[in-house]
């Protein structure tokens, strides 16, 4: 559905802000691609832009791509700016850019919801979800749209319910030029791991979209030339694992009707290893990735962050098991923690070995706004303002030796020959447990042809100029003579980035949390 209409027709910016550079926008990966410039498309502000009056006219501009002219302030009658916190300083520099052409400034999204207070100078302030400070902000638009003399907040009481959300503005996105193309089917997650912000945001009794919806959804993104793999940004896919089982049969369907053109990704606990149900019918669905949060493979650790549920199966086992439905894990892990030892990256590195998890988000503790971590260590002093260091939490172990660890960290787990290896694996006892699909659903022309531009781009600036040339040579030529291109180009596009990540990372280059405040300049260069 969409706001009530309003005689007076405005004309709003949405403006998506820069990344800072960060382990998960996969930069370095961009250049082997056909013209990718981003990671994903920003749901919150296509659905608001969906979400406006129908005579209201939208422009959208997500500066990842390129950047917002002061003709596109001048056009606008209102800006909308939404963001994570790491996005914090581009949002406030959108805002200062309103304000040259004298233009009311609107932020909405996670950022502000959790921390109102980091945005004196926007004009309105949309705390919450979709709902009805929503429409109190649209009424109050459609009244005036001169920038008030104080700052004014609109605080979502009642939410709309997810059912009643439109299909997000895809068609507003150059969907191509995205890494990814990402679809929203539930917000919110039982568990309360202490460093989370999520149950705290978006509810412990998580919110659904229908089965329908998402198949409108897919059905638009493919419509809108979207790059052929979409990201469930779910906080927790079986948050409601009734929910996953009534959606996943609609997917299949799906794939089965249009030959299977688009490969799925998304992020589960752990404890989805324990639901064969769930999984025999993921890997129909032609999911290829999982993202889960396993942290720590150190038991007591994970006890003290409430994350029990992630030894509801061993843990290695419970990569096995994924595995063998054809999906590959990705791994959040967190160093820093109370519970760290001396030796707890020697324990990371070899269950890194033991997993054959290629790819971890290895991020030293952040203490986020609004979580149990983050009013424990604030009752203990222990939280440290300090821009220019790499966490905001004064570790029991010295500052110095987390870091230095975490560093060694990444050094070691995307070392070149042990990141490959990895893949090699993967491509061995993972990839080849999915679905495989028709010839016509991923054989298009469109795909032949990006995937020769990327086999170019990868044989000559990986396998030509990249400094780890003989480890790429010796990991492309088995897999082609196994006539697996798929597996090489995957692996190589995601690899390269996390190769040089690792090398800028140990150089000092890269934050070593995907949510520290440190704030970087965006590396991501917009026009
Ligand atoms: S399971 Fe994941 S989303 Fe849920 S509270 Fe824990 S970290 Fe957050």
């Amino acid at each position: 559905m969409r706001a009530a209409g309003s005689d007076a027709v405005r004309r709003i910016l949405c403006v998506f802000p820069r990344y800072t550079s960060a382990f998960a926008t996969w930069e370095y990966a961009y250049p082997l691609t056909d013209g990718v410039r981003a990671l994903m498309p920003p749901q919150g502000l296509l659905l608001i832009a969906a979400y406006l009056p129908q005579n209201w006219q939208v422009r959208f501009i997500d500066e990842n791509i390129k950047a917002a002219t002061g003709r596109d302030f001048e056009w606008a009658d209102a800006v909308f700016v939404s963001g994570m916190h790491i996005q914090r300083k581009q949002m406030n520099d959108i805002c200062r850019r309103a304000h040259e052409q004298n233009r009311p400034a609107v932020i909405g999204g996670p950022s502000v919801s959790a921390c109102p207070e980091y945005y004196p100078g926007f004009d309105y302030l949309h705390v919450g979800e979709l709902g009805d400070a929503t429409d109190a902000l649209i009424a109050h638009l459609a009244r005036d749209v001169s920038r008030p003399a104080q700052q004014v907040v609109f605080k979502t009481l009642d939410r709309l319910p997810m059912t009643e959300f439109p299909v997000p503005a895809y068609e507003l996105a150059e969907l191509n030029t995205y890494f990814l193309a990402n679809i929203q089917y539930s917000s919110g997650c039982p568990y309360q791991c202490e460093f989370c912000d999520i149950p705290g945001l978006y509810g412990r009794n998580p919110r659904m979209k229908t089965p329908q919806q998402i198949i409108a959804e897919l059905d638009k993104l493919r419509e809108g030339g979207s790059t052929n793999t979409v990201y469930f940004v779910d906080d927790n896919f079986i948050g409601n694992r009734k929910a996953a089982l009534e959606l996943l049969p609609h997917v299949i369907e799906w794939q089965k009707k249009h030959g299977y053109p688009t490969r799925l990704a998304c992020e589960a606990t752990l404890n989805i290893a324990k639901r064969p149900e769930i999984l025999e019918k993921m890997q129909e669905a032609f999911f290829i990735t999982i993202f889960c949060g396993i942290e720590t493979p150190d038991p007591d650790a994970l006890k003290a962050m409430q994350k029990d549920h992630n030894m509801m199966v061993p843990i290695l086992e419970g990569v096995r098991t994924i595995n063998s439905y054809g999906m590959e894990v990705v791994s959040g892990i967190i160093m820093g923690l109370d519970t760290d030892k001396l030796d707890t990256a020697s324990a990371l590195l070899q269950f890194i070995d033991q997993s054959k998890i290629p790819m971890l988000t290895i991020n030293l503790l952040q203490a986020l706004p609004k979580t149990p971590l983050w009013d424990r260590l604030e009752r203990e002093g222990r939280l440290i303002d300090d821009e220019g260091r790499d966490s905001n939490v004064r570790f029991l172990l010295p500052y110095d030796h987390v870091v230095s660890e975490w560093k060694r960290c990444m050094e070691v787990a995307y070392d070149p020959v042990k990141l490959f290896e990895r893949y090699d694996y993967q491509c061995e006892y993972t990839y080849t447990n999915r679905v495989k699909a028709p010839v016509g659903g991923q054989l298009t022309w469109a795909n032949i042809k990006r995937a020769l531009i990327i086999l170019r781009n990868v044989f000559w600036k990986v396998g030509v100029l990249g400094d780890y040339r003989r480890v790429f040579w010796k990991f492309a030529l088995k897999r082609l003579r196994k006539g697996d291109i798929e597996g090489l180009l995957s692996a190589t596009l995601v690899g390269h980035h996390l190769v040089r990540f690792a090398q800028e990372a140990t150089h000092g280059n890269q934050n070593a949390s995907n949510y520290s405040i440190r704030l970087r300049e965006a590396a991501v260069p917009a026009e």
